[in-house]
């Protein structure tokens, strides 16, 4: 695999919520494979990042390339059916469906019917779903919720995922979990991911390059090998 082709192009993106700017002058590619992993304090832009590339937030100025095409602001269905899942804001769970429901929806969204090639991919992975199939969402626990948001992933079947704190408030046994689920997914598909992610130990096992936010800027990419958590927490978080 390349691991040089860019997947995603951000090229000096501005990008807010009506007339507040946010985010500021942005650069970054993310290529093929790669987890970039975001971290920064509270309020530094992460969550409006990943929002400004799924469209979600107003653009001020700048680009958002995917695979060489302009990404628009653009309805979740397509963002999908172009190759990108998204669990921001604590993903897309209707409490009223079912978890098989939720995945027919998800195969709709992609114009694909769900059958049962696609629901037996799911269940290999989350065998815990097989018997939860009936049940609806909002009766599920966190990390029952976490599997079928990442269920849903599969039956989309897309290669980008863009990942907003994947982790927050789930045990730590479902955790681990969700960091082996996610390392596999890279491994053996090539899966590319954007990851927000304010647990430090799970940003940095699960990342390829990491990039600091402040400010709604960023720094340049590193490798996690040269990140020193002291120097970080020192130079953003207590500054
Ligand atoms: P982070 O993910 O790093 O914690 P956010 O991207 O959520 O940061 O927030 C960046 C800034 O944008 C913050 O100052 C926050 O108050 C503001 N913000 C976030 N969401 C909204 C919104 N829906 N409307 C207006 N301002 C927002």
């Amino acid at each position: 695999m390349n691991s040089q082709v860019h997947i995603l192009q951000v090229d000096r993106l501005s990008a807010g919520y009506g007339q507040r700017t946010v985010l500021q002058n942005v650069t970054f590619s993310l290529n093929q494979g790669e987890v970039l992993a975001i971290i920064g304090q509270n309020g530094s832009g992460k969550s409006t990042l990943l929002k400004a590339i799924a469209g979600l937030v107003n653009i001020i100025s700048g680009t958002v390339m995917y695979k060489g095409e302009p990404l628009p602001a653009m309805q979740p269905h397509l963002l999908i059916q172009k190759g990108i899942s998204s669990f921001l804001q604590g993903g897309l769970i209707l409490p009223a469906l079912t978890v098989e429901e939720h995945f027919e929806l998800a195969a709709r969204q992609c114009e694909t019917v769900f059958d049962k090639k696609l629901s037996d991919k799911v269940y290999d992975h989350f065998p815990l779903l097989g018997g939860l199939k009936k049940q609806r969402a909002g009766n599920l626990s966190g990390g029952e919720r976490q599997m079928l948001s990442f269920g849903i992933f599969l039956v989309q079947d897309t290669k980008t995922w863009l990942l907003d704190e994947p982790t927050a408030g789930l045990a730590p046994e479902i955790v681990a979990f969700t960091v082996e689920f996610l390392e596999r997914k890279r491994r053996e598909e090539g899966i590319s991911m954007m990851l927000v992610e304010h647990n430090m130990d799970v940003a940095l096992r699960l990342a390829s390059h990491v990039m600091i936010a402040k400010e709604g800027t960023v720094t340049q990419k590193f490798n996690p090998e040269e990140f020193h958590k002291e120097t970080f927490l020192e130079t953003f978080v207590y500054n």
